[in-house]
This record gives C-alpha cells, structure tokens and sequence, in this order.
C-alpha cells in the first residue's frame, strides 16, 4: 500500500485527495479563507478522516493550484494545468479537451493520448466567464450556486447577456428582474454567456472530442447542458469533476516516487 495525497488550492476551494493505486481513498472540499497554509492542513487533515489514515502513511504529497507554494508539508508543485490534464486524462482516458471552470479563472486544456497538456488558453485577470461570476449573478437573484444549475434547466426564452464584465452583469440580471424576466430565463442566458466566453478558449486551442468538463463550476448542471449544446458534442462529468486537479497532482506525485524509488 503506497498512499499518496494531491491537494489543490484554488481561489476559492482547497481540495485534498488521498490515493492508493488507481483508488480513492478519500477527499475534503473547504473554502479558502485568508490563511492558505491553514486551509491546505485542513484540507489534508479531512481527506485523512474521511480516510480513516494517519498523516505517516501517507508516503507523497503533491501541491496545485494557485495556492500551491503554501502547501509546505509537500514535497512537489505542479501546475493545475497539468494537473486537470492528468486527472481528467484517469477518469476520462479518451479526453482531448479539457474545459476547467473553477471560481476565478477559465482553462481550455489540450490533452495528448498520454494525458499530457499539448496547449492551453486562460482567461485574462478578469473573473467574467467564471465560477464568481455566477457567485455574484446567483446572489443577485437571491439563489445559491448550488440551486442555479437546476432551476436554469426549466428555462423556456434563455434572455441574452451583453455584459462581458461581472460588475455590469449583476445590473443586467437586476434590470431583467425589475422587467418581470423569470429567474430561470435569466439564469439560462448567463449559462450561455459563459459557455460562449469558454468557447472562444476553446477554440483557441482547437475543439476535439472527447470533451472534459472540470473544476466547480462542472457541478452546475445548466453549464453543462449549455457546454453540450454549443459544442454539438457529448461532454464528460463526473461528481468527481472538482477533485480533478488533485487527483492529477496526486497521480503525478505517485509517478514522481516510483521514478525516484526505482
Ligand atoms: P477554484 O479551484 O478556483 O478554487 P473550484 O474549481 O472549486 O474553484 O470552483 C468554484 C466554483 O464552483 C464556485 O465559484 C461556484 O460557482 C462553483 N460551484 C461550487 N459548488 C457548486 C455547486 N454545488 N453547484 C454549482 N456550482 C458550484
């Protein structure tokens, strides 16, 4: 039994995955405050109970993400970049694009056969086309995140978005609201909005199946029915689609101990 963790710090989220081989031992989803270094012992510590392991068996720790040089009990960083490549890559082994949307930022992630990034586009510094960007529009509309992809699924005239900046687009939904617009509509239109900023990343890259979807922003079922239409292609989920990066990263590290091991 070889354990190895992977622990992704986000802008938003840190994740922590435990693996034994090819099975996963256990995972932690806890929010980022203003001590990263906290937060990613924390998330260490949840996946271990969740687990039922102690931190000395743990033989590799692998760091991604944007917070990832605070995970000091690691003994590796990798970007999450490679990460998402390699995780969507495990669970998904015929991805060739991988789309990561997670609270801040938006990737579009080329992939060869091997699970390894051949090219990637991001979004700029701007938080349009992310998971805060739906945050906010959500919160406008008085919903959680967690209840926006649902309700968008009833949705009969999706409204059209035209704001490109999240500041602009929380006085969009507003106004939409005061013109008697129905939340579902609303919420359909900025699901396409984002799909479409997405795309742009996408095709950057080039759009070839099979299609990955990760990051938090996957967990949103409207997204993906938007992502489905717009791609015209089937698009990969799975209720692990947020813990991707960390089960790249604990993959890569797992890599990393057998080379040095051999
Ligand atoms: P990061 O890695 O950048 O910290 P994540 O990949 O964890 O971000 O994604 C965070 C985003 O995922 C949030 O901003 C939110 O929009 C979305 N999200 C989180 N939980 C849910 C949920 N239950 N349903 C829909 N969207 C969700």
């Amino acid at each position: 039994m070889t354990i190895v963790a992977g622990v992704d710090i986000g802008s938003t989220t840190a994740k922590c995955v435990l693996l034994d081989g090819d099975k996963i031992l256990g995972t932690s989803l806890n929010p980022v405050g203003v001590d990263i270094v906290k937060d990613a012992e924390r998330a260490l510590e949840l996946a271990l109970a969740e687990a039922g392991v102690s931190r000395s068996e743990v033989a590799f720790t692998t760091g991604t993400g944007y917070g990832r040089y605070k995970v000091y009990f690691g003994q590796l960083t990798v970007t999450e970049i490679s990460c998402h490549a390699r995780g969507a890559h495990f669970l998904f082994p015929g991805t060739r694009l991988v789309v990561d949307i997670g609270g801040q930022d938006t990737k579009a992630i080329k992939v060869s056969p091997k699970g390894e990034v051949v090219d990637f586009a991001m979004n700029d510094k701007c938080a349009a086309g992310t998971g805060r960007f739906l945050d906010v529009c959500a919160n406008a509309l008085g919903f959680d995140v967690g209840e926006i992809g649902p309700l968008s699924l009833q949705a009969r005239r999706p409204v059209k978005i035209s704001s490109t900046c999240t500041v602009f687009a929380e006085s969009e939904v507003t106004s939409f609201v005061s013109r008697g617009k129905e939340a579902k509509d609303i919420l359909a239109g900025l699901h396409e909005s984002i799909v479409s900023r997405s795309f742009s990343l996408m095709q950057r890259v080039g759009v070839e199946a099979e299609v990955t979807f990760t990051g938090g922003v996957s967990r949103n079922e409207g997204m993906v029915l938007a992502m489905r239409r717009r791609l015209g292609l089937p698009v990969n989920v799975s209720p692990l689609s947020q813990y991707l990066g960390a089960v790249g990263a604990a993959l890569i590290g797992r890599d990393r101990l057998g080379g040095s091991a051999a």
